[in-house]
């Protein structure tokens, strides 16, 4: 999968992404990161890329042309590349778009290539956005200064679960949100510190007992912690009367 990120700090979404497992999975092939610099495509002899906003207010705004030009030569690149621009989804990360999640990571995780937009200052001119824009990305309700950190969120979030990029493709399966869950509590050695044990059961070597516990464990944390979530999977996955060896789950829920 190959991200496009179009910005006016390269080297701020470049730094960030360049590391830990997404540098390594764009080190093996399984990913690219382009950032490609707006600025670079203003056609103002002073390299400007913003103006005041028509009807006042506070602050600058990214003007239309540098943008669309930036967008022209990125699908020209992915033309070159693969003859599949127009279809290549436009991401603009703003605050007032949907608020992004887990799923929407694994659709856009599907893209062979994904185009994101970040905005500065107060934003950008409307007019092109309604041109090149497809899909409007909030990650959460605040503002920031900048779209770059929203986008690098998003490609770490999208990037983990392409193919190859995770150790063990396995455990993005099992991590919180991936069924609608969090997910339940880990340890690691030693078995005792600060005088807490790690639970009996995870020392046991009893599989079943092990998923059962864990389940448990994941259903009563979403219920502290998220109970909108708790709600929502139990709409969807309604609990079963009895559970194994005869014990209720409506129990293990409450
Ligand atoms: N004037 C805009 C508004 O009120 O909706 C806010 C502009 S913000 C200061 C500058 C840029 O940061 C935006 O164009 C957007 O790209 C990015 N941004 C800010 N908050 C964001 C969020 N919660 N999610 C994604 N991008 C965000």
């Amino acid at each position: 999968m190959k991200f496009h990120i179009m910005t006016l700090f390269p080297e701020m979404v470049l730094d960030g992404l360049h590391t830990s497992i997404i540098g390594r999975a764009e080190e093996k092939g399984c990913i690219s990161i382009e950032a490609v610099n707006i600025r670079d495509y203003t056609a103002d002899r002073h390299k400007k890329v913003d103006d005041y906003t028509y009807g006042g207010g506070a602050g600058m705004l990214m003007q239309a042309q540098p943008v669309y030009d930036c967008w022209k030569a990125v699908c020209e690149k992915i033309d070159r590349q693969k003859g599949n621009a127009a279809k290549t989804r436009v991401v603009y990360v703003t605050p007032q778009g949907e608020v992004f999640h887990q799923k929407k990571a694994a659709e856009l995780s599907k893209e062979e290539d994904l185009i994101l937009l970040c905005g500065h200052y107060e934003g950008i001119d409307e007019r092109v956005l309604e041109e090149i824009v497809t899909d409007y990305i909030s990650i959460g309700d605040y503002v920031l200064t900048g779209g770059e950190l929203a986008a690098m969120v998003m490609v770490d979030a999208i990037a983990r679960l392409v193919p190859g990029v995770l150790h063990n493709d396995e455990s993005a399966q099992t991590e919180s949100h991936a069924n609608g869950l969090l997910e339940y509590p880990q340890y690691s050695r030693p078995e005792i510190w600060h005088d807490k044990r790690v639970p009996e059961v995870l020392m046991s070597g009893h599989h079943a007992n092990i998923e059962q516990w864990r389940q448990e464990q994941s259903l009563e944390r979403t219920r502290l912690r998220r109970p909108e979530l708790y709600e929502a999977y139990l709409l969807a996955n309604p609990p079963k009367v009895t559970g194994k060896k005869g014990r209720s789950i409506c129990s293990v829920l409450k």
